[in-house]
């Protein structure tokens, strides 16, 4: 128990500095000429938004569906400068929907690594290809070679199937989504063990009016509109981008609702009673772990506070800061308030005096 916990951690803290064998053969210069391609992107660091913003060459992500959302979110990817990319899909265009993808996306950035999988992944065979290319690559005792998985497919069979494989792989992976009448959609944020997975709570109809039910139904022909499917990729992207290098914050759920520009953000803890054992087994993992993470997160705030006190002031210099949080009332002379018996009894006697004068 405590040897499998120390190699969880050991796992977390590999996880967290990973070199990717593939990356980076070109420099990211942040030089400003038109050869430059990374010059605006770098400046991200400078402006400090990104601490190492070339960090991105040391990272793969598996995007699984080349659709609408698929193939946009690969195009921001690669002109981001993602260090690999493993692209998913049955579909042909003359030629496979991947091979095709792998061709315009080389072109747009030859630094990054595309790997072209034709397959459907809700096939025994497929699935198993799935698995395995996600755990290529892998070091350092992890169980996959790839940071983030995002899921841009249209289908709710092709949605389990992602999060079966992620579970079992215990792989962080981000869902998207357009609804079937094509005016809204989603992004959402899926850590085994740590939030909900995809089977912990039936799909979701949220304020936004998505129904991930219906995004695809047989028979049924789905509106499709290149905006929306845009705004979910940029949004998917982003936040894929943020969690990848580890600025802002990202959303554990994101909707889009197109007809009133609103976008809810909720949060959503995993089922005990999931219906999937792979996901009650990371569950029962990221409890154990519980300990280990709390005392790492005291840790670091106490290293965080020791830092802020070599900041502090020379001997004998007191930091007095006004307190602009709470308004001070004026201390005002009692005018009012409690008098008793004796004071009455003497203002009537002052009273009288002056009456009968
Ligand atoms: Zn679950």
């Amino acid at each position: 128990m405590e040897e499998e916990l120390r190699a969880l951690l050991r796992d977390l803290d590999a996880l967290k500095q990973r070199p990717d064998p593939a990356a980076i053969d070109r420099d990211m210069s942040a030089e400003v000429v038109d050869s430059n391609p990374y010059s605006r992107l770098m400046a991200l660091q400078r402006m400090g938004i990104v601490d190492n913003y070339e960090r991105i060459r040391d990272y793969s992500v598996a995007i699984v569906g080349i659709g609408g959302v698929g193939s946009v979110a690969a195009e921001m990817l690669t002109r981001c400068g993602i260090g690999r990319l493993l692209l998913y899909d049955y579909d042909t265009v003359g030629m496979t929907k991947t091979d095709a993808a792998v061709q315009t996306l080389s072109g747009i950035n030859p630094d990054v690594a595309l790997e072209s999988y034709s397959l459907n992944i809700t096939t025994v065979k497929g699935f198993e290809t799935f698995l395995g290319s996600l755990k290529a690559r892998s070091s350092d005792g992890h169980n996959t070679g790839v940071d983030l998985v995002l899921s841009c497919v249209d289908n709710y069979e092709a949605r389990m199937v992602v999060n079966q494989a992620c579970n079992e792989l215990g792989q962080t992976w981000m869902e998207s989504g357009v609804s079937e009448d094509a005016v809204s959609g989603h992004i959402q944020l899926l850590v085994p063990g740590e939030t909900a997975c995809f089977a912990c709570a039936p799909p979701l109809v949220v304020a936004s009016g998505v129904d991930e039910r219906t995004l695809k139904r047989e028979g049924v022909c789905a509106a499709s509109l290149p905006t929306t499917m845009g705004v979910v990729a940029g949004l998917l992207v982003q936040n894929a981008l943020k969690y990848l290098l580890k600025f802002g914050q990202v959303s554990p759920y994101l909707g889009y609702n197109s007809l009133k520009d609103y976008f809810p953000t909720m949060e959503m803890k995993p089922n005990p009673q999931c219906s999937n054992p792979a996901c009650v087994q990371r569950q029962k993992e990221y409890m154990q772990l519980k300990p280990a993470r709390d005392a790492a997160a005291k840790a670091k705030m106490e290293a965080e506070a020791s830092a802020a006190d070599e900041y502090s002031l020379p001997e004998g210099l007191v930091r007095e800061l006004p307190n602009a949080d709470s308004y001070q009332e004026p201390v005002a002379p009692v005018t009012s308030g409690a008098i008793d018996d004796d004071d009455l009894e003497e203002l009537q006697r002052q009273l009288d005096a002056l009456n009968s004068s």
